[in-house]
């Protein structure tokens, strides 16, 4: 029987309707004979309403923080009463939802006591958001015929200990959810996990990132060896620009995952950057669907793209970034110089996006962050140093521009009216970045849309969509 990994997103799971569309896709497929494993976000919204609970509390706003706590304890209430109509089962939840939320309001009120927010704190903190929406939606799935199971991710994600950006332990996680989720499909039961959360080895609470569901969705697709992952979101599918800023973007569908894995790193939120990796290693196809539009055929994401007539496959924009100049007219060539400049950012544990570099200077680009004064003040040691946040890195990928020639001329034609920073082509040839300022970031990914996606190839991209559209208006 064949497993599939379904991962559904916070608007997937945003409110009771949202989650009976859940539900139905679900039972869809368990009735089509396929062993599910569904893995959940947090409600929309709620990972940043537990933050800002915990900045309030930080800062000494008990009641600012027991307030947000108040109003998620009632969206979950309302949420589970909502969906589960038998009695019995239903008190029992709500009995369950109000011991968790009194738990979380001890976490807020012992951080407004000691008003200093660790990475710890803030992980535990967080992880209440996909602990009771999992469970919620495992006794929703229950009440509609599907024999789901909950199980805490926690007892099968095991990371290191590196709060908020915990990295996944793979052979231990291949051997506890083939040992805790086998026997539950052996039995028809669908095991459902929260996303984004994990635990190290002592037990205590981590999380993969931000974004981090989709990579527990591929975590355990890897550790189970899955025959499929599927991601369900609120788009059609990875489109050729976010369709927030762009509203002509078409689905692409179908995408290699060397091209998938540099558009989520630059900023394409439909994935989290982590993702690929595990179904990489096992050449395991990964989908991305629409829990609003269940019929499409989503983007499938394979190791190999067939051949594109269109150069690109996408336009990503990653914005919130700094630009950081290094000047030194005499040092720049001598041996170890750049070293001692990443270094600094190591030291920091400050990732670098783009570096170029120049005769006397090394530009490089970063997130915008609170440790940049201090990173500046270490690279002042060694050289000039002048930093510049709101920047955004514009990156267009697509396996096809490899050996092209002029598309670098084409590009920059395209946005002739917007001033460009810095420009780089990334080592694996598949992408062209350029970064400009923040402000023009939108303007730039329209017209780099009008000019690349005109003609677009049939068999990638979704082209009758936009006839469809056209026929409507
Ligand atoms: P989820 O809650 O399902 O994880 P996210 O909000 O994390 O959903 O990601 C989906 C959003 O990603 C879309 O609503 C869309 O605005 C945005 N997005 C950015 N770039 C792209 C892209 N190239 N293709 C599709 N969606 C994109
Ligand atoms: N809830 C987490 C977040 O908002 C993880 C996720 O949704 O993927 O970042
Ligand atoms: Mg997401």
């Amino acid at each position: 029987m064949s497993l599939v990994v379904m991962k559904f997103g916070g608007t997937s799971v945003e409110d009771p309707a949202a989650i009976c569309r859940t539900a139905a896709i679900v039972a869809g497929r368990v009735a089509a004979g396929k062993n599910p494993v569904v893995v959940v976000s947090a409600m929309a919204k709620v990972t940043d309403q537990l933050l800002r609970a915990a900045g309030a509390a930080s800062l000494g706003d008990r009641t600012g923080a027991l307030a947000i706590s108040s109003r998620l304890r009632s969206r979950h209430r309302d949420t589970a009463c909502d969906l589960i109509k038998d009695a019995k089962s239903s008190a029992a939840l709500i009995t369950w939802i109000d011991q968790k939320f009194d738990q979380l309001d001890e976490v807020l009120r012992g951080l407004a006591a000691i008003l200093e927010l660790t990475p710890r704190i803030s992980d535990l903190i967080v992880s209440y958001g996909e602990r009771i929406s999992s469970r919620i939606i495992a006794a929703a799935f229950c009440e509609r015929g599907i024999h789901a199971v909950h199980v805490d991710a926690r007892e099968i994600v095991i990371t290191d200990s590196q709060f908020q950006k915990a990295i996944p332990q793979d052979s231990i996680i291949e051997k506890l959810a083939n040992e805790k989720l086998r026997p539950l499909m052996a039995e028809g039961k669908v095991p459902v996990l929260g996303g984004f959360i994990g635990s190290n080895e002592a037990g205590i609470t981590t999380t993969l990132g931000r974004g981090g569901s989709d990579f527990t969705g591929a975590l355990i697709g890897g550790a189970l060896a899955a025959d499929a992952i599927e991601i369900w979101t609120d788009v059609d599918g990875i489109m050729t620009s976010d369709p927030r800023v762009c509203p002509d973007a078409l689905r692409v569908k179908v995408i290699s995952f060397e091209e998938a894995a540099e558009l989520a790193y630059f900023g394409a939120k439909v994935l989290h950057p982590a993702t690929i990796l595990p179904a990489v290693k096992k050449n395991i196809p990964v989908l991305v669907l629409n829990s609003r539009n269940p019929g499409n055929d989503g983007t499938r994401i394979t190791s190999l793209a067939p051949h594109c007539s269109s150069p690109f496959k996408s336009i990503a924009v990653k914005k919130k970034l700094s630009i950081i100049d290094v000047v030194a007219s005499r040092m720049l060539m001598t041996h170890g110089y750049l070293k001692a400049i990443f270094d600094i950012f190591d030291k920091h544990q400050c990732p670098v996006d783009m570096v170029s570099t120049s005769e006397v200077s090394v530009s490089l680009t970063v997130d915008s962050n609170d440790k940049l004064p201090a990173i500046a003040a270490d690279l002042s040691k060694l050289a000039d140093v002048k930093y510049e946040g709101k920047k955004a890195l514009i990156c267009m990928v697509g396996e096809d521009i490899r050996g092209q020639n002029g598309m670098a001329a084409q590009v920059f034609a395209a946005i002739r009216h917007i001033n460009v920073r810095m420009i780089s082509q990334g080592a694996s040839e598949i992408n062209m970045s350029f970064m400009i300022e923040e402000d023009d970031a939108d303007e730039a990914v329209r017209s780099l849309h009008a000019a690349f996606f005109q003609n677009p190839d049939p068999t990638i991209f979704d082209v009758e969509a936009r006839k469809a559209a056209a026929v409507r208006s």
